[in-house]
This record gives C-alpha cells, structure tokens and sequence, in this order.
C-alpha cells in the first residue's frame, strides 16, 4: 500500500470546503502561478493555480491511492462531484489533463480548468434596452436588432431600400 506524502499540520485543512475553495483562491493569487494546496484530514488534496495571461483557474484533486474496486471509484467520481459543488458548481469547471502528473505517485488525480465567466454586458441598448454584449456594433450602444433596423433606415433614406 503506498504511503499518503507526510503532510505538516498546517498543510491539513479541518475548516469548511466554501471555506477552503476562498483561502485557495487567496493564495493562489499570492503564489502567482504555483500551487496553493491543503489536504483534508481525509487523505484528499486539493490544489489550485492561476495559468495563463488570464490567470483562468486550474484546479487538482488527488488521493495518495488509487480505488481498487468499481465501488472506489464511484466514491471518487462522488468526492471529486462534492468539491466541484462547494466549488462554484460543477457547471463552473470543466476536466482539463494533468500537466505533471509525477506529482501524484501511485495516487489518482483529477483536474479542471474554470469555464471563462460570460463578460458583463458593455451598456444596454440606447433604444431598447436590452444588454450589449459587443460594443462598436454601430455608432451607438444598439443592440443587433436596433442596429440593423437603423441601418435599413438609413439604407432606405439614402434610396437603396
Ligand atoms: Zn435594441
């Protein structure tokens, strides 16, 4: 049976995992790229690091032993559902491949990678109101529909309509 890493006690995480998804965000910030990790008291251990010019989050969970059984699996697939969870919602990540898989040993690991937050909207439509995704459509803040309309207009006022 392999040996789970030695982990110091202030590595070991015993608070909430809400809590634990904020302080690793927190310190992957601070870490800039490198891995801000803690281990749950239950042999889990849970990494997080910004890459990329964006700094897109990138997440890694990891048990020192891989599940022996169907059955262990399924608790896998079930834990890594539990994080995803407390993590944003499992909608909020999608499954990545591990870039340095020697970390994990003789253990199991997963990894996902944040799904880039639709942007706000630019302004909302001068005419109509609704959201404006991508600006510079037309002179104004129109939306597709607006802007089209007023193109036709203007087509039609010129004498090509
Ligand atoms: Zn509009």
């Amino acid at each position: 049976m392999p040996e789970f890493p030695t982990i110091p006690e202030s590595r070991v995480w015993r608070g909430s995992l809400a809590d634990l998804f904020a302080k690793l965000v927190m310190r992957a910030a601070e870490l800039g790229g490198r891995w801000a990790w803690y281990a749950l008291p239950r042999g889990a251990i849970v990494s997080l690091r910004r890459v990329g010019a964006a700094g897109a989050l990138e997440l890694r969970i990891a048990r020192g032993e891989t599940p022996a059984t169907p059955e262990g699996f399924r608790a896998w697939e079930i834990e890594l559902g539990v994080f995803l969870r407390y993590f944003g919602g499992r909608d909020a990540w999608e499954p990545t491949t591990l870039e340095d898989p020697v970390l994990i040993g003789t253990g199991i690991a997963a990894a996902f990678r944040a799904k880039p937050v639709p942007a706000p909207p630019l302004a909302t439509c001068s005419k109509c109101g609704v959201p404006v995704h991508d600006g510079g459509l037309y002179r104004d803040d129109l939306c597709t529909r607006c802007a089209m309309e007023a193109g036709e207009r203007e087509a039609q006022a010129r004498g090509h309509g």
